[in-house]
């Protein structure tokens, strides 16, 4: 067994159907008086219900938000909490509500409610992230990490297909590259590889029926154990392409990972055969990337950069930007290879093994 060190990061998870009940006491045990919601707008009707159950408690209300968590809207967040004397920050909404969430505690000390309404899984990690002129930068601070997340397997029972689909290949990824992450160890390891099962039950059931509440839960369940995963373990390369797609080129986060997953997972294979054979283990297939690319497919999915209106002539830039964002992959990266990758993403090619350049 190799050598490891684990963190366990603290925090509260509520888990069911029909949680979402629970936020005024939650807040009570966070013994806090004066909360900022912060809603996407569509989870209107709930953030409505909330804002109803909580009466005066809730001082500040933001309703639109935009992907990426763009730097002004973080710093005009942190004033309006300012502005209201807010003492806790609820979100309800995907990774970028979260986001917006944890851009006002980076900076202001203050309890932090998440609802996640995807499975994008920010409400688990201690990362940041924000966009100004056109790059995202992203940081770990355990400021950020919420205190209490609440899951509620009903809100997401009519999250759109595309959704769904992104933010499912989101989560798989954040298991994915936690297998092979750098501080791996075996307790993330066994949260990712459930995480990974969890997800393909679910992505079964969700695919058949976008309302069967079984797979509903199994997917919400395995977004959980892949943010719990991903903040506690660094990613490598395939998350580094994924931000210069969705900071520089505008893509929809979960799109990127859709359509890249495959084929880093095809890239890493000869760098880590018991990895990979434990993913193919979870993903009942011999072929891990394959499976994936399949899975993505299956829960409709984009299949390529072209169709989310990346240019051709863009991608050596993308190759070199994700080169020089530095950092750890369990296979040593070259530009030609980058190139190569993003290629074959563009046009959505069956992910193949590459040979070294
Ligand atoms: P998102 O929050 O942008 O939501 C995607 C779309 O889904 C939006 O149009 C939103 O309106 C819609 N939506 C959300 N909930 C819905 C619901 N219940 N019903 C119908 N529509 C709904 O995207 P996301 O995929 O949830 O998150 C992606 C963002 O989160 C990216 O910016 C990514 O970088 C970030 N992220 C951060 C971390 C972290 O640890 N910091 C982890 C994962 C993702």
């Amino acid at each position: 067994m190799r050598q490891f060190s684990y963190d366990q990061l603290a925090g509260r998870v509520l888990f069911g159907h029909g949680t979402i009940a629970a936020v005024g006491d939650e807040l009570d045990n966070l013994d806090v008086q004066r909360v900022i919601l912060i809603a996407d707008d569509m989870a209107k009707a709930e953030a409505d219900q909330i804002e109803d159950d909580l009466g005066s408690r809730v001082v500040a209300r933001i309703g639109e938000i935009r992907p990426h968590v763009p730097v002004v809207d973080a710093e005009a967040a942190r004033h309006m909490a300012d502005d209201r004397g807010a003492d806790a920050v609820v979100t309800i909404g995907g990774g970028s509500t979260t986001g917006l969430g944890k851009a006002i505690v980076l900076e202001r000390d203050m309890p932090f409610l998440a609802i996640p309404t995807t499975y994008a899984g920010s409400e688990m990690t201690p990362i940041y992230g924000m966009t100004g002129d056109k790059v995202k930068r992203t940081g770990r601070d355990p400021r950020v990490k919420p205190n209490t997340v609440i899951y509620d397997v009903d809100l997401t029972l009519d999250l759109p297909a595309n959704v769904t689909a992104g933010s499912t290949m989101n989560a798989l990824a954040h298991c994915v590259e936690a297998l092979y992450a750098q501080e791996r160890n075996p307790i993330v390891s066994l949260m990712a590889l459930e995480g990974v099962a969890a997800l393909k039950r679910g992505s079964a059931g969700v695919a058949a029926d976008p309302r069967d509440g079984a797979g509903r839960a199994q997917l919400l369940y395995g977004a959980f154990l892949a943010g719990a995963s991903l903040g506690s373990v660094g990613m490598a390369v395939h998350h580094r392409i994924c931000h210069v797609l969705g900071g520089t080129y505008g893509l929809a986060h979960g799109d990127a990972n859709a359509v890249i997953l495959p084929y880093v997972v095809a890239y890493n294979q000869v760098a880590e055969p018991e990895v990979m054979a434990t993913l193919a283990g979870a993903l009942d297939s011999d072929e891990p990337d394959l499976a994936i690319y399949q899975l993505a497919r299956a829960l409709g999915a984009p299949i390529s950069l072209a169709e989310l209106g990346v240019n051709e002539s863009d991608l050596d830039r993308a190759a070199q930007m994700v080169l020089s964002n530095g950092g750890y992959n369990p296979r040593p990266l070259h530009r030609d290879w980058i190139r190569s990758l993003l290629g074959d993403a563009f046009e959505g090619l069956p992910p193949t093994s590459k040979p070294e350049p």
